[in-house]
């Protein structure tokens, strides 16, 4: 391993910073990650000069990507003001509250994915509820009702998708830029996890955390595609604001389970994603009845109907509700998602039913503005 690094740093010895200095002597280089022939680091700069440095990190990618034993490498540029703080993105200052549906107002959105036509956050106000089980099965419900469906890991504290699709494969480079999504269960699949190995320790600061975002929908070959599902991480936090604003979402789906303190949690979601101009789709309430896989006896371990309630209390729709069933859990953990594996089961239709609730929701988000016609 020491010797890959060893091998990287010196091919980027070849690299010249802007001013002609090489790269490993710029003192902008975080440390390098190498696992298993995965390569990651950051360059981090003053924001005033990321234009010349976004050709030094394409220059340093394809010189890593040519060293012997290198699968697969991701440079972030990151953006730093002078005085080390995390530069201001060109992004939309966060509007006051708006109402939810209708025609968009206020400050443009961030350019869309071209050949993609909506984008929609998975989110949850804490980690456990269930988000990526849910984002995985949704993206296979939009899949089922006939749409062609991306899934974007954001999860860059916590990939899930390498696990719940069971990929251990590293994306094909294009051209030696652009990655190829991998393809699983007819969903077009990215995620760092794919780069990174899951044990890897990270230490993610913000701007790389964009970066490494930005990269993932920009700089990968997504297609024409009818929906992205983003897996945000879990939480309401700068990170996932700065997400929310930074990727242009149509679209945002709250996960939650019915235990108060994580609908206290989808709340703030809720309001995080109002703050920043998207339309929240509506709560899907995860873990919600408990049936006995022995006696069939049903139970509210977690309490049922909160998220049912919230969503009446919010204003925002109810997008239905997931049983806590051990079939779910297995399937998931082991990569053979629920509604890909069994689609005639009682867990599948009830995904389905939430992928065209989400569906419909999007078309009403997307309309037009009804004319106003004065007649003489
Ligand atoms: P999050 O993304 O919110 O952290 P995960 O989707 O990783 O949550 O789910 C956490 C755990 O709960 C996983 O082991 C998953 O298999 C399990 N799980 C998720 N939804 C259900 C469900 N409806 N029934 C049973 N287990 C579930």
């Amino acid at each position: 391993m020491a010797a890959l690094k060893d091998d990287v740093l010196a091919a980027l010895g070849k690299v010249s910073a802007p001013d002609g200095v090489p790269l490993p002597q710029t003192q902008k280089l975080s440390e390098i990650v190498t696992t298993d022939g995965k390569v990651f680091f950051s360059i981090s700069v003053d924001a005033a000069t990321v234009p010349q440095w976004e050709r030094v990190r394409e220059r340093a990618e394809a010189a890593v990507r040519a060293v012997p034993g290198v699968r697969s490498v991701l440079v972030a540029l990151t953006a730093e003001r002078a005085g080390g703080a995390a530069a201001p993105r060109p992004h939309r200052p966060p509007p006051p509250q708006r109402p939810q549906r209708g025609a968009p107002t206020g400050p443009p959105s961030p350019a869309g994915v071209p050949g993609v036509e909506a984008i929609i956050a998975v989110a949850s106000g804490k980690g456990g509820v269930g988000k990526s089980t849910t984002a995985v099965n949704l993206a296979l419900g939009l899949r089922d009702i006939g749409l062609t469906v991306g899934v974007l890991d954001a999860d860059i504290y916590g990939p899930s998708m390498p696990k719940l699709l069971a990929i251990r494969e590293k994306p094909e480079t294009i051209g030696g830029t652009r990655l190829k999504p991998i393809e699983r269960h007819g969903l077009r699949v990215m995620s760092i996890g794919f780069l990174i190995e899951e044990e890897t320790p990270m230490i993610w600061r913000g701007p790389m955390v964009m970066s490494a975002l930005t990269q993932m929908l920009r700089e990968v070959e997504w297609g024409v595609l009818d929906v992205m599902v983003v897996d945000m991480p879990p939480g309401t936090g700068d990170a996932q604001l700065t997400m929310a604003q930074q990727v242009p979402l149509k679209g945002a789906v709250i996960v939650s389970t019915p235990q108060d303190l994580a609908l206290i949690d989808a709340r703030r979601g809720i309001a995080m994603f109002r703050r920043v101009n998207v339309p929240v789709l509506g709560i899907v309430e995860n873990m919600s009845t408990f049936v006995c896989p022995h006696c069939g006896t049903r139970s509210d371990i977690f309490g049922h109907g909160g998220a049912q309630r919230e969503a009446d209390r919010l204003g925002v729709p109810f997008l239905g509700e997931v049983p806590l069933d051990i079939a779910i859990r297995e399937k998931s953990d082991a990569g053979l998602p629920v509604v890909a594996t069994d689609p005639q089961s009682e867990h599948a239709k009830i995904y389905r039913d939430i992928a065209a609730r989400v569906r419909d929701g999007l078309r009403a988000t997307s309309k037009p503005a009804p004319k106003i016609v004065i007649e003489a």
